[in-house]
């Protein structure tokens, strides 16, 4: 069987086939369809852009598809930035802006719980899709720590840890970050639809 992973990202697939390794899958992805154009995620809910990004890429291809949508939500701002979470100081704007501007929203808060979450969505040829969600507790701290990983990975230190994303080994973060959760809970939900 065929599974298009619908993503440009080569960093999220490399993640996602590390999980989804089993011989009778064929893994492809957005890569190997050049000519179908990107997907706009305009949903107002993660399970929504997930399930529309999944069911166009199925529809589009005619395989089994799967997406992904994440994002961090900080109770503080009432969950932004949420699943504005890649343009947040703006269209386009890079991961520091994000993070600068996060820093500012959060000048002067004393709760600065946060999580991050995934929803993994699944369509079969036809468009029907099922999602599941993985989610990574922690908080926002005060000042970017570390050089691995991507976005707001060195403001965020999950529970349980001392060390932000971004200064743990990409190990460590893979065994328990939000995407690592939704992507195994994916592989144990659907393994058997995808034999
Ligand atoms: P995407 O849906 O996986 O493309 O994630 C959307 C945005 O959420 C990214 O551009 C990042 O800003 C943020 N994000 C998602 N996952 C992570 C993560 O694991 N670490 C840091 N930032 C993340």
């Amino acid at each position: 069987m065929k599974l298009v992973i619908a993503t440009r990202n080569a960093h999220k697939l490399e993640e996602i086939r590390d999980i989804f390794d089993f011989k009778s899958l064929e893994l492809l992805s957005s890569f190997d369809f050049p000519d179908i154009p990107d997907v706009i995620e305009d949903g107002d809910t993660f399970v929504a852009n997930a399930t529309k990004k999944a069911s166009e890429i199925a529809m589009a291809t005619g395989c089994w598809a799967m997406a992904d949508d994440s994002g961090l939500e900080v109770n503080a701002l009432d969950g932004a930035p949420g699943i504005y979470s890649a343009r947040y100081a703006g269209e386009e704007c890079s991961y520091a802006a994000n993070n600068e501007r996060l820093l500012r929203e959060l000048d002067g808060k004393v709760d600065r719980s946060a999580r991050f979450l995934t929803v993994v969505a699944l369509s079969d040829p036809n468009g029907n899709v099922k999602t599941v969600e993985g989610i990574c507790l922690g908080k926002i701290i005060l000042e970017l720590r570390g050089s691995n990983g991507f976005g707001y990975d060195p403001l965020f230190v999950p529970e349980g840890y001392a060390e932000t994303f971004a200064e743990l080994s990409s190990d460590v973060k893979n065994g328990i970050s939000h995407r690592a959760r939704a992507l195994k809970k994916a592989h144990s939900a659907w393994f058997d639809l995808m034999k």
